[in-house]
């Protein structure tokens, strides 16, 4: 097991309903030492790729990206804003993000001053379940013209289909965690050997 798998199988609590809470080290209370060691691990698996900007998604996305953007130097982090209006000052990109844990739709923006066709993303967030969060930023990307050069998510639910999609998609998606199945009532965990 790796660390992330680690601290998964020692603090997250299986829900029923596939859902999966890490509120005490990634998206409520958030163990920072643990987000750098995953900016490291990132670092690693997308050496090579030319990444001046990390995009991710509110509110969960920003603590991980925040920190994994020090492995990326130079890099700012911008996050799409879920929006119950569709406009912050009239220019921005757009797309429409249904929820798997809230099951609602919103409208997630990003302001055209900070997504353009110069940029070469990394994008970041906490879990890929069905993919319609990753969907939402890649269609943001692409009215952006900006490209798309990798993609890093802490968790993948694997038994959910979003990773297979984004995979086929062309992606280079790294999970550093990728659940197999898990149990609620017994509360055990099994991850895909990466
Ligand atoms: P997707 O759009 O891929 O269906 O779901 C991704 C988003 O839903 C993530 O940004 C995350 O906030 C949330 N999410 C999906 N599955 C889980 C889960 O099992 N546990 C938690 N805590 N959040 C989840």
């Amino acid at each position: 097991m790796n660390f992330l798998e680690e601290r998964i199988v020692k603090d997250g609590v299986v829900k029923e309903g596939n859902v999966l809470k890490v509120d005490s080290f990634l998206n409520h209370q958030m163990d920072v030492s643990l987000f750098d060691e995953m900016g490291k691990e990132f670092a690693k698996r997308f050496a090579g790729k030319t990444i001046n900007k990390i995009l991710t998604i509110e509110a969960s996305g920003i603590g991980i990206a925040s920190v994994v953007a020090l492995h990326f130097p130079g890099a700012p982090v911008v996050f799409a804003k879920k929006s119950q209006s569709i406009n912050i000052d009239g220019d921005v990109y757009t797309a429409e993000v249904e929820s798997f844990t809230h099951k609602n739709i919103s409208h997630v923006i990003v302001s055209r001053k900070y997504l353009s066709p110069e940029d070469h993303l990394l994008i970041i967030d906490d879990f890929l379940a069905n993919g319609c969060a990753l969907q939402g930023l890649i269609q943001i990307a692409n009215q952006a013209g900006a490209s798309v050069e990798g993609i890093g998510i802490a968790i993948e639910k694997g038994f959910q289909p979003g990773g297979r999609m984004i995979r086929n998609m062309g992606y280079q998606l790294e999970s550093l965690a990728i659940v197999e199945s898990m149990d609620a009532a017994s509360g055990t965990i099994e991850f895909r050997k990466q």
